[in-house]
């Protein structure tokens, strides 16, 4: 009884990183936990900087299906049978508007259920809402690895199972949940699309404060090439670590020029002056977990970073730099 507490406890705070519309359904019982509960992680606040902390507070968190991981691009299998991905109702641009956020934690992007991945799964997923991850200048911010690089940032797009009620419902089942990510890296050009979301920054810059945006076709928040791409069984990457996500990252990057990912890095605040950024986890062991590769030249090094390196030189040596104080 006393887990079922406790696990109603961590599905609560859950929510809050989780969506921002099913925030909404439970927002008394959040609030109710602030008051209750003094911050750290043991009273179930968590922050990034004491992620070794978090397996203490979150049972899950220790699990052997975390997420990110590295991957490793000789060892990835490469499996024909894995579908493709096909996604419907990805155009919102039909003058709906959607709620962006600075929950503290990310900035989140609601999205409609009648966005949703039809194939690539054994059922229909239905979108949530999109988030992103980041570093600073120094210090590249994507949480899922290419053979140890870390790119700029990284776009989560979270998805649950059309079986399930909603996200709520979804994000603690083992077939509950279907991401879709994507590497951000630094390109020449300003992302047209990325801009539709990051112009509206300065108005969240205070935690907890959100705006409205039109919307626009989310399928360009995603790279050209989604058939090329890596699964893997993992979990949220955030407490309460729920190992209940089915993983897709595609191996071509995205791109958005150096002046908006500074945006991205330098705008939102968490509590009253901190800044928001290196928001990402460490990459977690794989414990045995097989990763699929659905293209067949995935043991050739790096091939999804070189289309951007070789247009831009000087970003080898950025990102290389990057790893090395990472990893020192
Ligand atoms: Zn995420």
């Amino acid at each position: 009884m006393q887990l079922k507490i406790f696990l109603n406890f961590l599905f609560i705070h859950s929510l809050v990183l989780s969506s921002s519309s099913e925030e909404e359904d439970t927002g008394s019982s959040e609030n109710e936990s602030e008051e209750h509960h003094p911050k750290g992680a043991a009273h179930g606040h968590w922050g990034y900087e004491d992620q070794d902390e978090w397996p203490a507070a979150f049972l899950y968190c220790s699990g052997k299906s975390q997420s990110p991981i590295n991957i490793d691009t000789k060892a990835a299998i490469y499996d024909p049978r894995l579908p493709s991905i096909a996604l419907e109702g990805y155009d919102l641009t039909d003058g709906s508007s959607l709620m962006l956020l600075n929950n503290g934690h990310t900035l989140q992007l609601s999205l409609p259920s009648t966005m949703h991945i039809v194939s690539g799964f054994d059922h229909v997923y239905l979108a949530a809402q999109l988030h992103f991850h980041w570093g600073t200048v120094e210090v590249p911010g994507s949480e899922h690895t290419v053979d140890n690089i870390h790119f700029p940032a990284e776009i989560h797009i979270v998805h649950y199972n059309s079986k399930y009620a909603n996200l709520s419902e979804a994000v603690n089942k083992p077939d509950g949940l279907a991401v879709l990510g994507g590497y951000i890296g630094v390109g020449l050009h300003e992302n047209a699309n990325y801009e539709k979301i990051l112009s509206a920054l300065t108005d969240i810059s205070i935690e907890e404060s959100n705006t409205q945006i039109p919307g626009f076709n989310m399928r360009h928040l995603l790279p050209k090439n989604l058939k090329r791409f890596y699964r893997y069984n993992g979990s949220l990457t955030t407490p309460p670590c729920f190992q209940t996500v089915n993983w897709t990252i595609f191996n071509d990057t995205i791109t958005v020029s150096r002046k908006q990912l500074a945006a991205l890095e330098d705008t939102l605040k968490v509590g009253f002056s901190q800044h928001l950024n290196k928001n990402f986890r460490a990459p977690q062991s794989l414990h045995g977990r097989q990763v699929l590769a659905s293209f067949t030249d995935a043991s050739v090094p790096e091939e999804g970073l070189s289309k951007v390196l070789k247009r831009i030189p000087n970003i080898t040596l950025f990102i290389s730099q990057r790893r090395k104080k990472r990893y020192r």
